[in-house]
């Protein structure tokens, strides 16, 4: 619904791109949203009037494919479409068409400081500006539904947006350090509800872990989270349609504290009335917890009206590689564990185990024969489930120098490989 201009601005209140987010070389539109163009940028906003995305449309601006785009934990990630586009680069690499650059520290194979781009820090000035115009705009002549959108954009200005993002962490009393790397499948849209804190193993390397023990949440908790979380969302709620069950075990909680969280998550946020589209549970676990799940679970998994993505670190299938890195684990748990993900990806449908392991320089040559010759010899009848992803350790020196060890894997894999690149929210 478009609603002409305002000083120059096209605005169109009400926009509808896909429902569902598909793989695309071309800047990613999906959901319900409104949009402000200018002559030299293009402003989407969410159904709560915040802003979302940023694209230039000037020659300064680096491509036309790229975007910023705002996170609900308020940080602005620019999709860099990379260096290379070719079918061995960007999306081979990363499984998307685009490189997801951060403004905080990660475990990013690419160095990309976009602030420090002109185009990128134009893009900035010209959000505030546009903030500024819409604040002192005559709104007399406009449609009401223009109106409200503006009064309800001027209400989102950078520090309420900061402070929301801080009640997202008190809601889940805590900040989401790291979301399970097949989010990429909504471009890291979900809901996050904790249903336990800490893991079971505080391994040496891990740059994301808790010092917390492992505990389950009680029930009341959850419940309260599921509340404020539907308010949190407020309209825009209905342009989500994944959760993702915190923290780092959440699969250790156990059947009956996941299945409920999801019901009642489900009831609540209308996932259970999107006949339209299948929506996305997401959870990380360990070895030990997924070893220790049950069939029954798996089961129950299963009937839920939901494709589930469990990611498992496994880091490694070598011992010594293993006490290197600080995880209190062998090959053999590690070798069973494996074998259970490809075991549970073959017998149901609706359930996706995906691995991690670890990249660096530093790892002995053991972890990386011991991991090829396990991903070679996968049988094929895995039906392209089980992604496994690499992860560049944190303080590895010269990351970008791992992609041909990173390929070298891949290519003799038979199932799909990818780099997992540590994302907050
Ligand atoms: S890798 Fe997983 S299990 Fe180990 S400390 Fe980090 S979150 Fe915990």
């Amino acid at each position: 619904m478009e609603f002409g201009n305002l000083n120059n601005l096209a605005i169109s209140v009400a926009k509808q791109g896909p429902t569902t987010i598909s793989k695309a070389s071309f800047p990613l539109r999906y959901g319900k949203y409104s949009e402000i163009k200018t002559p030299e940028y293009e402003f989407r906003f969410n159904l709560n009037g915040e802003i979302k995305f940023i694209r230039g449309l000037n020659m300064d601006w680096p491509h036309p494919a790229e975007q910023l785009k705002r996170t609900d934990g308020n940080d602005w990630v620019y999709y860099s479409v990379g260096d290379d586009s070719s079918e061995k680069g960007q999306i081979s690499w990363l499984g998307e068409y685009y490189l997801p650059c951060l403004p905080y520290s990660s475990n990013s194979i690419w160095e990309v400081d976009y602030f420090a781009n002109p185009g990128v820090m134009n893009a900035f000035a010209a959000w505030s500006q546009l903030y500024a115009n819409l604040y002192g705009a005559k709104k007399d002549g406009l449609h009401a539904r223009a109106k409200d959108l503006i009064n309800q954009i001027i209400k989102n200005d950078d520090q309420t947006l900061h402070e929301r993002s801080q009640k997202l962490q008190t809601i889940n009393a805590g900040r989401v350090s790291v979301l399970p790397p097949d989010t990429r499948h909504v471009d890291y849209e979900t809901i996050p509800l904790m249903i336990a804190d800490g893991c079971l193993y505080h391994c040496n390397f891990c740059c994301v872990k808790s010092a917390k023990k492992f505990q389950t949440r009680s029930q009341n908790d959850i419940i309260d989270q599921i509340k404020q979380l539907k308010h949190f969302y407020g309209p825009n709620l209905e342009n989500y349609h994944s959760l993702f069950l915190g923290n780092h075990d959440a699969l250790a909680s156990g059947a009956n504290v996941i299945c409920t969280a999801v019901s009642e998550a489900s009831n609540a946020f209308g996932f259970a009335s999107q006949h339209a589209r299948t929506p996305f549970l997401y959870l990380f676990g360990s070895v030990a917890s997924l070893l220790k799940s049950e069939n029954d679970l798996f089961e129950k998994l299963n009937q839920l009206p939901f494709y589930t993505y469990i990611n498992i670190g496994f880091e490694s299938l070598d011992t010594p590689t293993l006490e290197f890195i600080g995880k209190p684990l062998n090959t053999s748990r590690v070798q069973a564990a494996f074998q259970k993900m490809l075991d549970i990806n073959n017998k149901f449908a609706s359930i996706e185990i995906t691995g991690n392991f670890l990249l660096g320089q530093t790892l002995p040559a053991e972890h990386y024969q011991s991991l090829t010759a396990t991903l070679s010899d996968v049988p094929v009848s895995s039906h392209g489930k089980g992604s496994i992803y690499l992860s560049p350790l944190k303080d590895s020196p010269k990351k970008r120098e791992l992609l041909p060890q990173f390929m070298q894997i891949k290519e003799q894999s038979r199932l799909p490989v990818f780099i997992y690149l540590i994302q907050r929210l």
